[in-house]
């Protein structure tokens, strides 16, 4: 059905995945001889109809939700083809529905281009930090998008209150979605397959490392999620948020005080980083993250920035900014004290060289070229000021 509605999933019969690219090197890491392994990226930045890892979870609920209603009304047929679930039957079901969502932005491409394809009435709820050309997609594509001058908690809560008025109105819950989580962890099974397929070894030999970049934490712990359940000990999962908005790591770090915000730290929330400006964790990530996270590391819009150039420059890839927080993992792993502390702790170092790291780039594809000159300008002025731009990165707890 998805390769039906969508022509670019056409070659992958309707599989919404991304690659495992091989990285030669990470700007700011010495690695000599292979010292500290082998470094990959996971390609989200680049995958289908959403253009970031929203597509994994974001789909996979209005799938769900879109599976449950039309059920409701006896589809799919006896025959049980859920090709169904794109007929003109279905559609005048769902176009009586509307799916609504607070985003700042990538959450919102997601559910709105899906919602609108099966012909749902779709909203999404734009928080302050929402990129135009995010807000001008979602409209071509029929899409409703109301914007607010408040941050993501705001657009989220205004999204809930107008949707709990409206039995005719579904509500993604980024704060609390057991659907998006689950979507988000369907990436560990694709990822083994993959590493199998290039016969790269998961165990207490060959230690794995993922960096995620983190907004409300409902991606990167669906991923963990799953990753753990699968790799178990041998997997170790890094979050990365900007410096201003480190909500998950405010969280983690004060767990009698729920729902604990940026501010009340002392922080602004401000970052170019659109998809991680997130003033709030979401509480079913830190739940389900507390046993299972190794650590968080922060880092500075400069260093994402630059990374994001760095990238260009080498592999020709492009991420938006949230993305380029993944780089920051391994140099506070492989780089500062603290990192070595959690190796050393772990038994990790004699191993170290045949270790994998994945840095898990997040979302770029459809950047519009003037944005991308200027986050690339930008980037290169970073780089060009300072010999250590990419040491700015500053501080990992674990
Ligand atoms: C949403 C997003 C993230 C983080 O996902 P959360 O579920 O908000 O933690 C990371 N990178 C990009 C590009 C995103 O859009």
């Amino acid at each position: 059905m998805l390769a039906g509605l969508f022509p670019e999933l056409a070659e992958s019969h309707g599989i919404i995945e991304s690659a495992l690219l091989e990285l030669p090197s990470v700007a700011g890491i010495e690695n000599p001889g292979g010292r500290y392994g082998k470094f990959w990226i996971k390609a989200d930045h680049a995958l289908p109809i959403a253009g970031s890892i929203k597509a994994r979870g974001g789909i996979h609920e209005v799938l769900e939700f879109a599976e449950s209603l039309a059920r409701r009304h006896g589809l799919p047929g006896p025959r049980g083809d859920y090709l169904e679930l794109a007929s003109p039957a279905a559609r005048s079901i769902f176009s009586q529905h509307e799916i609504s969502v607070g985003s700042t932005g990538n959450l919102g491409l997601s559910i709105g281009i899906m919602a609108a394809a099966l012909g749902f009435r779709a909203t999404v709820h734009m928080s302050a930090e929402a990129k135009q050309w995010k807000k001008d997609r979602l409209r071509r594509h029929g899409v409703t998008v109301l914007e607010y001058s408040g941050d993501y908690s705001e657009a989220v809560e205004a999204g809930r209150v107008r949707a709990s008025a409206d039995p005719y109105t579904y509500f993604v819950d980024d704060e609390q979605s057991r659907l998006l989580f689950s979507g988000y962890g369907v990436a560990a099974f694709r990822l083994r397959a993959q590493l199998e397929e290039l016969a790269i070894a998961v165990d207490a030999e060959h230690p794995l490392f993922v960096y995620l970049p983190c907004g409300v934490g409902g991606a990167p712990a669906g991923v963990t999620f799953g990753l753990k359940h699968i790799f178990g000990d041998a997997v170790h999962c890094f979050f990365v948020e900007p410096t201003a908005s480190p909500c998950f790591l405010a969280q983690m770090q004060n767990p009698d005080w729920a729902g604990i915000t940026v501010y009340d730290v002392g922080l602004d929330n401000a970052t170019h980083a659109d998809g991680l400006a997130v003033p709030a964790a979401s509480q079913l990530a830190i739940e389900e993250m507390r046993p299972l996270l190794a650590g968080i590391a922060t880092t500075s819009d400069d260093t994402l920035f630059a990374d994001l150039y760095w990238l260009h420059v080498q592999e020709n890839i492009r991420i938006e900014p949230s993305a380029a927080a993944a780089f920051s993992g391994p140099r506070m792993l492989l780089g500062g004290e603290i990192g070595q502390a959690y190796l050393r702790r772990h038994g990790l170092r004699p191993g170290m060289h045949r270790a994998n790291h994945i840095l898990w780039t997040t979302g770029g594809l459809f950047v519009p070229d003037d944005e991308y000159a200027d986050f690339l300008e930008r980037g290169r002025t970073v780089a060009q000021a300072t010999e250590a731009g990419f040491s700015s990165a500053s501080s990992i707890a674990v």
